[in-house]
């Protein structure tokens, strides 16, 4: 059986762009840039709870480092180090090749050093933390959103939902449907170029990891603010198109998370900007509401027929029953 040293200097240890020092010794040494603050995150995945004991290896390594790149993304940082603590019931050396693949493909996509981690005997676990730098002063936070501010969102949410009522045999997706909702579950695409874009233009930022009303609500509750979201100008086609439940469509769209699309507000003034940056990222980004000065984390729907209505569901809860 392959040692627990070997197994890390075999599919962990690679050479790395930014780092003095990285895997191999006790501690890893980074060199951090002048005039910039450290941004940290972490994330845990639990198997059977973020995912399955047969879901693809190669997807979860590249699952587990992009949910943390999106963290970063969502503050407008430039994500540049990486740790990853895991547990294995057995060191069985085909899975944990094929989860460092996943992992090193994104972590090549976004210039991250691996730079250390544990690794040791347990029920299934990956644990990921994420360093990044911004520049001072000028990391993007969930606290800044202002009334009358408009509200936007990146690309097609509800996507990831789609896939996994897919995958758990809950809906039947059309055939060209089914590859784009199951990848945007299994290979998100974190938005770090429209992050860091952001820095400047956006007021406050977050990503949509439980679903994008749970997501806003956090934007509102630290901001102090409430929110009109407009179900007419939601991003629904892009998901109508493949699902023929409409339920299941909206619920997707307002309550499924696992996308990792940015929400942010900006100032209605520079909605110009916005769209700008939209074409030159060629990343379309739409504008779904506006921030009201209405109790903080209050959250209103404005229906297709202009009434006013409160979401059932905002989105994932693991301490919910
Ligand atoms: P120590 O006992 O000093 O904490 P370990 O034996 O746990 O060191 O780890 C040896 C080296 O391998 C350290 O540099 C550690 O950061 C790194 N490492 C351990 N597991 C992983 C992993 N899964 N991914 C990346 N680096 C790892
Ligand atoms: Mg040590």
């Amino acid at each position: 059986m392959i040692s627990e040293f070997d197994l890390i200097k075999r599919h962990f240890q690679r050479p790395t762009r930014h780092t003095e020092l990285g895997v191999g010794d006790d501690a890893a040494l980074i060199r951090a840039t002048a005039g910039c603050e450290l941004v940290v995150s972490t994330d845990m995945l639990i198997g059977g709870t973020h995912f399955l004991a047969d879901d693809d290896p190669e997807s979860l390594g590249w699952k587990v480092l992009a949910v943390s790149v999106s963290d970063l993304a969502a503050m407008g940082a430039v994500p540049k180090w990486a740790l990853l603590a895991i547990a294995l019931p057995q060191p069985r050396e085909a899975f944990v090749a094929a989860f460092a693949r996943g992992l090193f493909d994104c972590a090549d996509a976004f210039g991250i050093d691996l730079v250390g981690g544990d690794t040791t005997r347990g029920p299934l676990n990956f644990c990921v933390t994420i360093l990044g730098e911004v520049p001072q002063g000028g990391a993007l936070r969930r606290g800044g959103a202002r009334p009358d501010e408009d509200i936007w969102i990146s690309c097609q949410p509800g996507r990831a939902a789609l896939g996994l009522a897919q995958a758990r045999g809950l809906t039947v997706l059309a055939d060209d449907g089914r590859a784009e909702c199951l990848a945007a579950l299994r290979r998100p695409q974190p938005r770090l170029a429209l992050g860091m874009a952001l820095r400047g233009l956006a007021s406050s930022a977050i990503d949509v990891s439980d679903g994008l009303l749970a997501d806003l609500g956090h934007i509102l509750e630290r901001s102090g603010v409430g929110a009109i979201v407009d179900m007419t100008a939601l991003p629904a086609d892009g998901l109508a198109r493949f699902c023929s439940d409409a339920e299941l469509v909206r619920d997707s769209l307002l309550a499924g998370g696992d996308d990792y699309e940015l929400i942010f507000t900006a100032a209605a003034e520079r909605r110009a900007e916005v769209d700008g940056l939209a074409q030159r990222l060629g990343l379309p980004l739409t504008r779904i509401g506006r921030v009201t000065d209405e109790p903080a984390g209050s959250l209103s729907l404005r229906e297709a027929d202009s009434r006013l209505t409160i979401p059932v569901r905002r989105g994932y809860d693991h301490f919910a029953s």
